[in-house]
């Protein structure tokens, strides 16, 4: 029996449901088709990803086939022409990723190809999770309340031996077939993906060697260390879930052994999965209601007037708004590909509050340079931030800039890695570089319209403007 194994977002061989199922039953022919909508980090990531699983296949002498088109069209002609007896994929839980498959069923159906999928990208399948009224939780912590009361530890079936490949999968896919470098993800002239390797190890390998490190040396640290990016204590699977290279469940799994067993302190291992509880959330409502990448969750904030400042935008993209953790978040973001989850709120607040720019130009940006980019956790994020998302921060919470880097960098470890040019700065100044002293100024080779620019609006000033714009959308 042969089996086309339609990669999505799993690009991975362990704890794979899709994969097991196609291995205990025939020859597996996997194949991955290099989506649309892309942003422009992920596609680093990405290329990286199927480089690392081509040469994990090659190693078991199985060719994974890599194409580029109109999905339907791949599969049913790789299908067509290894005559295939089944189709199977893990599911993908976004808006298109839900409709791809649907039509994916229909025009298999159409040509009498058995089709299976599985769900391998969350702990629980969205559309069988609903609270007491029989609709969907709008609200994290019953949410996942509800979800751990039977959430049980479960792992993939094991994967058997794979079966020797009977047909050429590249030469079956005809003009669809591309090589990995044809499929052209990753960015030349200018490179500016150059770093991110100095950061990352992408693929099936990097991911669980980042999740054991994780667990070995930071877990027992994550409740309070969690917030303060220059100390590391978070796990950085984010790029590796989005991908699907580990999968929640061996998370999950993993997390909860060692909770029983003593390994992992219970209190921040729990705050942990409550994380990955989030991962869950936030498809959970994308799922439910589609439209959020486009629409306010809460329909009031239609009406809010959004400014339309490109100088603005282009100092926050830049990392050039004057206020040194907003800078150092933007800046981390450009150069690594990722940015802490404490400053991502603050930049995303600033965005929203301060400069009062639209969140979806925001989470366009996000989507562009994240190499994590994900549609669910990306919308949820920037709704959550700009006050607008089910479960947000309201609107009139405002974080202070100042106070926030004040109070998660305290000493500038991180203000100071990623805005060089306030290296030397006494701590006394670096949140608030324009009321220093000339002569500190001086000393720290500081001078602000010039090595750094002064603030791009007041705090006080856009606090106020945030805060009365705010009242008046309530007031209709
Ligand atoms: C404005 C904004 C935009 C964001 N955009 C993304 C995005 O595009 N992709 C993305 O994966 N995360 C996004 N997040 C959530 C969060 O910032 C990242 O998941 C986290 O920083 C990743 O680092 P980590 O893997 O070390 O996290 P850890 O703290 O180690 O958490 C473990 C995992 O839990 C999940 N997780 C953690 N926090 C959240 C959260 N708040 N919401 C949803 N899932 C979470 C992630 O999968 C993460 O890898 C966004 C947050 C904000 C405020």
């Amino acid at each position: 029996m042969k089996v086309v194994y339609w990669l999505r977002q799993d690009l991975r061989i362990q704890s794979n449901y899709a994969l097991s199922h196609a291995c205990a039953v025939g020859e597996v022919y996997p194949v991955f088709i290099a989506p649309q909508n892309t942003g422009g980090a992920s596609k680093w990531w990405l290329h990286q990803s199927l480089k690392s699983l081509g040469d994990a296949y090659q190693s078991k002498d199985i060719a994974l086939a890599l194409a580029a088109g109109d999905p339907i069209e791949c599969i049913t002609t790789l299908s067509n022409a290894l005559h295939a007896d089944l189709v199977v994929w893990n599911r993908v839980y976004t808006p298109d990723g839900i409709e791809l498959g649907e039509i994916m069923r229909n025009a298999l159906d159409e040509l009498n190809i058995k089709h299976r999928s599985f769900n391998s990208q969350l702990l629980l399948e969205p559309t069988k999770v609903f609270n007491k009224q029989g609709t969907p939780f709008k609200v994290f912590t019953p949410f996942w309340r509800h979800c751990r009361s039977f959430l049980e530890p479960q792992t993939a079936p094991k994967l058997s031996a794979f079966k020797t490949q009977s047909s050429d999968p590249i030469a079956a896919l005809g003009s669809h077939s591309r090589s990995l470098d044809e499929l052209g993800l990753t960015p030349s002239n200018p490179d500016w993906a150059a770093e991110f390797s100095e950061f990352w190890s992408p693929g099936e390998a990097g991911a669980q060697a980042q999740w054991q490190e994780f667990m070995d040396d930071s877990v027992d640290d994550y409740g309070d260390g969690r917030d303060f990016p220059a100390l590391g204590k978070t796990s950085g699977l984010s790029p590796h879930l989005a991908w699907g290279e580990i999968s929640p469940e061996q998370i999950f799994a993993e997390c909860c052994v060692a909770i029983d067993s003593g390994q992992a302190d219970a209190v921040n291992a729990n705050k942990f999965l409550s994380e990955i509880g989030w991962r869950e959330f936030c498809s959970y409502l994308l799922c439910h209601f589609p439209h959020l990448p486009e629409q306010a969750f809460n329909a009031k904030f239609d009406a809010f007037p959004w400014q339309q400042n490109q100088d603005y935008l282009k100092a926050w993209q830049q990392g050039k708004t004057g206020y040194p953790i907003v800078d150092a978040g933007m800046r981390e973001l450009w150069q690594s590909g990722y940015m802490h989850n404490r400053v991502r709120m603050i930049v995303a607040s600033f965005l929203t509050k301060h400069l009062m720019l639209d969140w979806r130009e925001g989470a366009d940006w996000f989507w562009d340079t994240l190499l994590d980019a994900d549609l669910a956790n990306n919308t949820a994020g920037w709704q959550w931030a700009a006050g607008c998302g089910a479960d947000a921060a309201p609107y009139f919470r405002i974080f202070n800039p100042i106070l926030q880097g004040q109070k998660f960098d305290k000493r500038g470890e991180y203000v100071r890695q990623w805005v060089p040019e306030l290296a030397t700065i006494p701590d006394k100044w670096l949140y608030t570089p324009w009321e220093a002293p000339v002569e500190v100024l001086e000393q720290s080779n500081v001078v602000l319209g010039s090595t750094y620019p002064m603030p791009v609006v007041d705090h006080k000033q856009a606090r106020e403007l945030a805060l009365s714009t705010y009242q008046q959308m309530k007031a209709g």
